[in-house]
């Protein structure tokens, strides 16, 4: 079997690149067994210029950015790409149109895994970029899945959580506690799952912490990167 080579445009943040990195390999060796392990070619940013970018909200130079990055990726010998954040894929469009190989986008696969399990109706958790603005909603919407997101003022506490604790590694059971809190209001909204819409989520809420059915994005597009790769 000739495993694809995967293409990883990580660093948004490196603490959920790792998560990849590590789902990636475990799901070729869970399929192929031994010392099998994924094919993998990765470009990883320096988050900060990214962060900038999207503050400044110059969309235009963090395109640049990771189109080069991608760029480099694919003559390099990637099969395919993968965008390791959510929020970034604000830009995707543009960096599929720079490429000739496909850019596999994360909300595409999570709505997948959604229709799997029937659910219609989920709340969205992520940065503020990712839960106010269509280009992420919007794959959802398209596929007939509604969309619940918290309130304006926890849209800000999620954000500033991701952003000044996520993503630097820090793990407080207070903000866990704050995550818990807005799944609980969703949850009485009718919400039918959660989508940890931020890759980083995953290292603060798992399935064990609350009964309502859980998306984990970083996880969910690690493995149909994997299933691809396989072909
Ligand atoms: N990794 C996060 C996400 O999935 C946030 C970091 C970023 O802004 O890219 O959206």
């Amino acid at each position: 079997m000739k495993l694809k080579t995967i293409g990883m445009l990580g660093g948004m943040s490196w603490e959920s690149t790792v998560l990849y990195y590590k789902d990636v390999n475990e799901a070729v060796k869970r399929e192929l067994g031994g010392l099998h392990s994924a094919k993998i070619l990765m470009y990883s940013v320096d988050f900060a210029e990214i962060e900038e970018c999207q503050a400044n909200g110059d969309w235009d130079r963090s395109t640049a950015i990771l189109s080069e990055a991608a760029l480099r990726l694919q003559s390099s010998g990637a099969d395919f790409i993968i965008i390791c954040t959510n929020t970034m894929h604000k830009v995707a469009p543009q960096i599929q149109t720079a490429l000739d190989i496909p850019v596999i986008h994360i909300a595409e696969a999570t709505a997948d895994e959604l229709l799997q399990h029937s659910v219609k109706k989920v709340a969205l958790l992520g940065t503020k970029y990712t839960m106010t603005q269509d280009f992420y909603k919007q794959k959802l919407i398209e596929r007939g899945i509604d969309v619940l997101i918290p309130s304006e003022q926890e849209i800000e506490a999620v954000n500033t959580i991701i952003y000044n604790e996520l993503c630097l590694g820090i793990i407080s059971e207070q903000s866990k506690q704050k995550f818990l809190d807005v799944i609980d209001q969703l949850s009485a909204q009718g919400a039918q799952g959660v989508i940890l819409g931020c890759t980083e989520i995953g290292l603060l809420i798992q399935q064990k912490d609350i009964s309502l059915p859980v998306f984990d994005t970083a996880r969910i597009h690690a493995e149909k990167a994997a299933k691809l790769a396989l072909g």
